[in-house]
């Protein structure tokens, strides 16, 4: 029977969500806070004619994105084109860099010429990633999650040595390689999920393959075509949107929500699911009806906030990527200034997006997009003039790269993003940009639940929930949740 289906956000997991709740025949209404939908992937665009994707911009895994498309009888180039990027990015160090080709063939060689028998090696370890790839995306990541018994199967039994679970990433990258350069390459994929690569499980190894095998790629258009796709997907099996909506209040009854509060105006719905952030949708309802106590969430690992510029340059700026990774600094200083000491880094690293080197639609002809971001630790103070400090720092590093001068002179546009900005435009547990951590004890069924304990029909999506951070797995996550509902009878819920 069809039932009248509340989504609280339209970010990935949202939009996930509410196109398989649809589909499955559903009422589906989804209420954005915001004046369009995206969340953390929202765009922009300037009176200078630049347009700015405000989070993403690594497409990776392509593979797990087609799959949603396919799902609903598409495919991404219905409505985007990908471009696969060469070289997917280049890293920077104290002295040198190293430029990653899209092919793994040459990466190989690379590896081979900065340490001998590294490209012997990284095939090894790409083999190996593969197959975590595989059991992975096929096996662990679909999961709701409610017990262990889940993962319970002959199947995965077997392959649990091979899983390299209770390895931490960094042991495991230091058995094949020596050199620093390739380890600190082979780490880099793991800080997406927002811990330390010390405390990252090697089952994490299958993002090198998810990324370096299976390519850096790019929406033309930008990642936000990738929002505007699946909003069309969403609406072509009739969900509806609806925007400058905030979600005030979740009613209840001793067992069921009842009804939301939106914009001061009471609705009804049989089910809810909310892809806010998980923190700031329990605020919403009666402290007895939380899953988790502010003590819980205080004792999280939480994944990073971030300093975020978005910058139109007025000229051209040479010998700059479209990914370019600024880690001339030591990694494990920077990260322990997120998770240990929780300051602004003294010697931070960062990332710059060019876009505009791929894209000519996101820049004025002979201008440049440039998005910068450095990672930060949760609550923290971010003042402006502190932002300003960092700008500087990050723009002459940048003018030493390319061997221009002058960048602040031919900054046009100039908007900062940090902590505060996550909490007042989506509720962020102290302004965190990409959720909770996937450490050990923040894996699978230790993550929060995807389900209310004493609200039966109360769900939870989105990336502090399972599988975890990032775009695929928000994806995921939505579509999780959705399978849920739909398995449920109309009386149970
Ligand atoms: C700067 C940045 C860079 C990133 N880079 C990458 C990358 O390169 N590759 C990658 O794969 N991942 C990346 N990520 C992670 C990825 O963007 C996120 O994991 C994903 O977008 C999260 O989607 P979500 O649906 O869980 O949450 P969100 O996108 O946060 O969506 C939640 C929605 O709920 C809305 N909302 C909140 N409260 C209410 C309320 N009370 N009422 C109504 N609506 C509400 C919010 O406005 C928001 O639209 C990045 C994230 C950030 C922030």
């Amino acid at each position: 029977m069809k039932k009248k289906i509340a989504v609280i956000g339209s970010g990935f997991s949202g939009l996930s969500a509410a196109a398989y709740l649809a589909k499955a025949g559903n009422e589906v209404h989804v209420f954005e806070k915001h004046d369009r939908p995206g969340g953390r992937a929202r765009q922009f665009s300037t009176e200078h004619g630049y347009v700015f994707d405000m989070g993403p911009s690594w497409y990776w895994m392509p593979d797990i994105i087609e799959s949603f498309f396919a799902d609903f009888g598409y495919k991404s180039s219905d409505f985007f084109e990908l471009i696969s990027l060469n070289p997917q990015f280049e890293i920077i160090f104290s002295q040198d860099k190293i430029s990653v080709p899209q092919n793994l063939e040459e990466l190989k060689i690379l590896f081979e010429r900065i340490e001998k028998g590294a490209g012997l090696q990284l095939e090894k370890f790409m083999q190996s990633a593969k197959f975590k790839y595989e059991v992975g995306m096929q096996d662990f990541v679909n999961k709701p999650c409610h017990n262990w018994a889940e993962f319970i199967s002959p199947k995965i039994a077997k392959s649990a040595i091979k899983l390299d679970l209770l390895t931490g990433f960094r042991t495991y990258v230091a058995k094949y390689f020596k050199s620093e350069k390739l380890r600190t390459l082979m780490e880099f994929p793991v800080i997406f999920l927002g811990a330390s690569p010390k405390k990252i499980p090697a089952l994490y190894s299958l993002m090198n393959y998810g990324g370096y095998a299976l390519g850096t790629h790019y929406p033309m258009g930008g990642f936000y075509q990738l929002v505007l796709a699946m909003k069309k997907v969403a609406e072509s099996r009739g969900a509806v949107f609806h925007f400058d909506k905030t979600v005030e209040c979740i009613n209840t009854d001793n067992v069921k929500v009842k009804s939301l509060i939106i914009n001061g105006n009471i609705y009804e719905f049989d089910a809810v699911i909310a892809s806010a952030d998980y923190h700031h949708t329990e605020t919403l309802l009666n402290k007895e009806y939380r899953n988790y106590s502010e003590g819980y969430w205080q004792n999280r690992t939480f994944a990073p906030s971030s300093l975020i510029y978005y910058l139109g340059i007025d000229q051209t700026i040479p010998n700059l990527e479209h990914h370019t990774l600024f880690f001339e600094n030591d990694l494990d200083v920077h990260i322990d200034s997120i998770y240990g000491e929780k300051k602004w880094p003294e010697k931070p690293l960062f990332y710059a997006c060019c876009p505009s080197k791929t894209d000519n639609t996101v820049a004025p002809r002979g201008k440049e997009n440039l998005f910068l971001l450095m990672p930060l630790a949760i609550g923290i103070n971010d003042q402006e003039v502190v932002r300003e400090e960092y700008l500087m720092e990050m723009l002459s590093r940048i003018e030493k790269h390319t061997g221009i001068t002058g960048l602040r002179s031919m900054i046009e546009y100039k908007k900062s993003y940090c902590a505060s900005d996550f909490v007042s435009d989506y509720n962020a547990y102290g302004g965190n940009a990409y959720g909770l951590a996937n450490t050990l004890c923040q894996t699978a069924v230790l993550k929060p639940k995807i389900r209310n304990k004493r609200l039966k029909n109360l769900f939870y999506t989105g990336q502090l929930t399972v599988p975890g951070p990032g775009v695929p797995p928000s994806i995921i996550s939505g579509k999780i949740v959705a399978n849920e509902i739909i398995k449920l009878k109309q009386e149970k819920l």
